[in-house]
């Protein structure tokens, strides 16, 4: 079965070498220090390890079950559960008026990543709580706030965020559940929703549903949407589970993946609902947790590949099979380990390069989104704003691509279910799905993001980019090496964003069409940009007599890797871009 260490050594490096997070001028960064986020980030390790991993395959296997309108969650998921409640972890950037420490975003997404690699599916029920927990915080009444968030914030009651219906799922505007007002300004709400993750279960006292419904007699479409607050039982005066409310679970699906997660269809017969925020602004209330919820997503993607990676790697080692081209390396074997094999070389640097660069991409983002909200930096909300859906859609589709590589790496035992890595596949895979799926992430880059603020905030990122370049180009190697290719990438990725520019006010196809490509660009740049800014602080660090000189001249070796044969990706995605809209469109609907 996989195992899993968390990758504490390199959350440490992009931390402090690279983010260089404690000398940052955001309040709350002052408390990361070295020791502070070692300890943190040992402590996510060890309950990772030693108590969610080993119950990934267990709630594969036995997924969960309806009873008698009762859900179960597979074996052992409750006990870890309450593990998870006792450290503290629930509530790690939760406000510390409602019970959380309110430690730094920038924390809790590299602990995301340790928890999520360990066990997806598990992870998602306090996940989703923090989703709810955020809408609330952002948008409650005073009154609340103090009912729903000391419970939120300690997973005692949990959270789920409910948008889906049957006949929609990316055009909310559709929507049919409603909300009638009743006389004590509560509302009744009746409708289904489906795919709703940890919809129900046996982990905890309470399920608060966020619900989005329309009052009849408001705007049509999206803008006649709005949030509401759906206990599963109603609270009580004195703030204990009340009454059971009037919504039931219809049924679990049967899925692809993240099986230990109840993903279910939830039917609401006029349940008793409080109106979240104000009426007709449901999505707006969405939209201010988006950038969380869509990093969140992507940092699960990139953590299915981690997770893949590192038992990928030791069975790369351990496998033998077949001898080096170039002369035995194993010469008392009856063959070499795997790792000899350059293809198998080529495998193993695509994944190790995509994971080390993309967890400081997400690192970065949680960054972002620190300034943005702790120091107010308007710059920082709309350069963070801009790569949401380069961080969403780039993360899980790489992410989930680097499991099927690691998957063929054990050949036939990573597709049969013994050695557990066809579970990593098939949880990676909804990610891509979810959290508007990623065409729909390719669509608002382009169709909403790229122009958005007048296009300063990509102005901000090109020129952040170029002056990091300019700063960096005295040293040759990093030069030719680092500076240069990135210099090219992110011309090209200027050279598409004219192209959209120039075209895409003729016909909106022209920009659509290349809207999937163009996020892929993107995101190739924000990795290169990544490894640059790795490079230059591993040979900070070894100019500085590092003690551990391999650590950081394997870093430049990897960063080699992914600049020479990654980065070139760019040249092919914008060839397509620029090849317009034609190519895509010229088919008639009815000759496919
Ligand atoms: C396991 C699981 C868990 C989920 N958890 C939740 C949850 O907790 N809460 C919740 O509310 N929902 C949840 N969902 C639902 C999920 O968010 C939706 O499935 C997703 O948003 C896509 O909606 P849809 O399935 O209706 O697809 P559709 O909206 O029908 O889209 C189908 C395809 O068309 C594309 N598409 C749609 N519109 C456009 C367009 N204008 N231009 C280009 N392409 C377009 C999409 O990218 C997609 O590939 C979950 C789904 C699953 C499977």
């Amino acid at each position: 079965m996989p195992t899993f260490t968390a990758p504490v050594k390199d959350m440490q490096f992009i931390l402090h070498d690279v983010l260089k997070a404690s000398e940052q001028d955001v309040p709350g960064y002052d408390e990361l220090d070295r020791d502070f986020t070692s300890a943190i980030l040992e402590e996510a390790g060890k309950l990772a390890g030693d108590v969610f991993a080993p119950l990934n395959a267990v709630g594969d296997q036995e997924g969960v079950r309806l009873e008698n309108g009762v859900v179960y969650t597979p074996k052992g998921f409750k006990e870890a559960f309450d593990q998870f409640r006792e450290g503290g972890w629930t509530g790690l950037d939760c406000d510390p008026e409602y019970g959380g420490q309110g430690l730094p975003y920038l924390l809790s997404t590299a602990t995301g990543e340790i928890f999520s690699a360990s066990n997806m599916a598990f992870m998602m029920y306090p996940g989703l709580t923090h989703g709810a927990y955020s809408a609330i915080h952002a948008h409650g009444s005073d009154e609340q706030k103090q009912t729903f968030l000391p419970k939120m914030v300690t997973c005692e009651w949990t959270g789920t965020m409910n948008l889906t219906e049957p006949h929609c799922g990316t055009d909310l505007g559709l929507m049919r559940t409603k909300a009638e007002p009743q006389d004590d300004g509560s509302y009744k709400i009746t409708g289904q929703k489906i795919f709703i993750s940890a919809g129900d279960h046996d982990m905890s006292d309470n399920v608060i549903h966020l619900v989005l419904a329309k009052i009849p007699g408001g705007p049509d479409g999206i803008k006649g949407v709005s949030l509401f607050i759906v206990p599963k039982f109603i609270v009580n005066d004195d703030n204990t589970p009340g009454a059971r409310n009037s919504l039931s679970v219809g049924k679990i699906e049967e899925k692809m993946g993240i099986h230990g997660n109840a993903t279910c269809v939830m039917n609401y017969d006029g349940a008793t609902g409080y109106l979240l925020g104000e009426a007709h602004k449901g999505m707006r209330a969405m939209f201010t947790m988006m950038n969380e919820a869509r990093l969140g997503v992507g940092m699960q993607g990139l953590s299915q590949a981690t997770v893949a990676y590192e038992n990928a790697l030791a069975y790369a080692k351990d496998r033998l099979q077949g001898r080096a081209v170039t002369g035995t390396e194993n010469p008392d074997g009856p063959a070499d380990p795997l790792i000899v094999h350059p293809d198998i070389r080529r495998s193993l640097m695509d994944q190790k390069s995509f994971v080390e660069g993309a967890r400081a991409f997400g690192l970065w983002g949680a960054e972002l989104i620190d300034r943005a909200h702790r120091s107010k930096d308007a710059e920082a909300e709309g350069l963070v704003s801009l790569m949401t859906p380069v961080l969403k859609g780039f993360l899980t589709d790489q992410g989930f691509d680097m499991t099927v590589l690691a998957q063929q790496i054990y050949g036939g035992h990573g597709y049969i279910e013994e050695w557990g890595m066809s579970q990593f596949t098939r949880d990676a895979r909804i990610t891509m799905i979810y959290e508007g799926a990623n065409g729909v992430q390719a669509l608002d880059l382009v169709g909403r993001k790229l122009a958005s603020g007048g296009g300063k905030p990509a102005m901000a990122f090109f020129e952040e980019i170029k002056s990091f370049i300019k700063a960096n180009s005295d040293d040759e190697e990093l030069k030719t090496q680092f500076m240069d290719p990135l210099k090219q990438a992110s011309k090209q990725l200027q050279e598409a964003a004219m192209f959209f520019m120039a075209q895409g006010m003729k016909n909106p196809n022209e920009a659509l069409a290349g809207s999937y490509d163009f996020m892929h660009l993107f995101g190739h740049v924000c990795l290169g940009y990544m490894w640059a800014r790795m490079a230059v602080a591993a040979k900070a660090a070894l100019a500085a007599g590092a003690e551990d000189k391999d650590f950081y001249e394997t870093k430049l070796v990897t960063g080699r890797y992914y600049m020479a044969r990654r980065l070139p990706a760019c040249a092919m995605h914008v060839a397509r871009i620029t090849s317009g809209a034609d190519p895509v469109m010229a088919l008639d609907a009815a000759n496919f």
